[in-house]
């Protein structure tokens, strides 16, 4: 990797006597789109505050191209932010939001409304300048704060929850419509969410957190195929972990997990796998969710765990998987996932 653009080097915070982060340290690259997923309170917005200049560090420090701005105001940073709440002046047109920012700056009036038309232009809103933000739609609203956070060309760009007020069909266009953009300005980006299908489609690379503290940075597919703990297969995607007699053959790795779209099921009997009894169907669209009891064998009982397990329309079909339905259950070695006891 080359240097870092947007550098987190041990960035401690504390309110009074509570550590919202402790020992932060992330390396963004140039260009990068980096997520901030974790749940509530474990410090993402705190984070993203104190690389906008918003918060002071207790400790560590922040640096763009090599340049420490850890004391710097926000004023000097020279990046944009869009919040959840959009955040627009209610009393000035789109056009007018957006060109907010560039005046009293050195620029011409023309230079103003070429600017503000070709960012009004990027996030296809041209038409709708002169509507205030109360004639526009959630989503519309969401563009127009976007191209006032991009107008001034900034260094980076900082997202805080963007999508979370909007609803999902809206949300999922506006997943792409930031994407593209990003690309297309190559514009370095960190957004927080705690939305885990937000990060995996829209990240480069996605940074874990739990409890102030970072616990796995990767891409989607890092994190997701490879988790290094059972938080992180917990908390992005659904994972089975599996306990006592489930593990059979594989008794000598301990700690074991498994997707629910990895685990193969087959006709009763079929074959050496676990039997288990359909105990739930959840119609999801592209395919079902089962939650199978695993039938106690020998004499083990398996206790309430359920497995949760996801299959196409096809295989339901072909099994006959509907409630009380027996079938036979196989975990395939290749696409289990182990985590060492220190992880656990
Ligand atoms: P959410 O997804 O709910 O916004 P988050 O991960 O963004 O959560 P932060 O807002 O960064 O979390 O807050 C992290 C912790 O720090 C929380 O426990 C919060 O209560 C605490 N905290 C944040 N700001 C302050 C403050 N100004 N004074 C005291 N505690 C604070």
């Amino acid at each position: 990797m080359t240097q870092a653009y947007l550098s987190i080097q041990g960035v401690d915070k504390s309110f009074g006597s509570f550590s919202a982060l402790k020992e932060i340290n992330i390396d963004i690259q140039k260009n990068e789109f980096i997520c901030l997923l974790g749940p509530s309170g474990c410090g993402k917005t705190t984070l993203l505050r104190i690389i906008a200049g918003l918060e002071k560090p207790s400790h560590g420090r922040i640096t763009v191209g090599g340049r420490d701005i850890t004391s710097l105001p926000p004023a000097q940073r020279n990046f944009g932010m869009v919040f959840q709440s959009y955040a627009l002046f209610p009393n000035l047109t789109a056009y007018q939001n957006v060109a907010y920012g560039l005046q009293g700056k050195k620029f011409s009036k023309k230079e103003i409304d070429d600017k503000v038309r070709e960012v009004l232009s990027l996030v296809d809103l041209t038409h709708l300048h002169d509507r205030y933000p109360a004639q526009l739609s959630g989503g519309q609203q969401q563009r127009i704060a976007l191209a006032r956070a991009i107008v001034l060309s900034p260094d980076f760009l900082l997202l805080d929850e963007p999508l979370s007020a909007l609803d999902a069909k809206v949300r999922i266009k506006l997943r792409e419509q930031i994407c593209d953009l990003q690309e297309k300005l190559g514009i370095t980006t960190v957004m927080v969410t705690h939305d885990q299908e937000e990060a995996l489609t829209m990240a480069d690379r996605i940074v874990v957190m739990k409890n102030a503290e970072v616990v796995q940075i990767g891409t989607p597919e890092q994190v997701y195929d490879e988790p290094n703990s059972p938080f992180v297969a917990d908390f992005i995607g659904s994972i089975n972990f599996l306990k006592g007699d489930l593990q059979g053959g594989y008794s000598s790795q301990r700690n074991l997990a498994v997707r629910p779209e990895h685990i193969r099921l087959s006709a009763p009997g079929s074959s050496s796998g676990i039997q288990a009894i359909v105990k739930h169907v959840e119609f999801r669209g592209a395919f079902y969710r089962l939650l199978l009891q695993p039938i106690a064998r020998f004499g083990i009982e398996h206790g309430d765990e359920l497995l949760t397990v996801d299959v196409s329309a096809h295989i339901s079909h072909q099994l006959g998987l509907t409630k009380h339905a027996e079938v036979t259950v196989e975990f395939p070695q290749e696409k289990m996932i182990t985590f060492s006891t220190e992880a656990m």
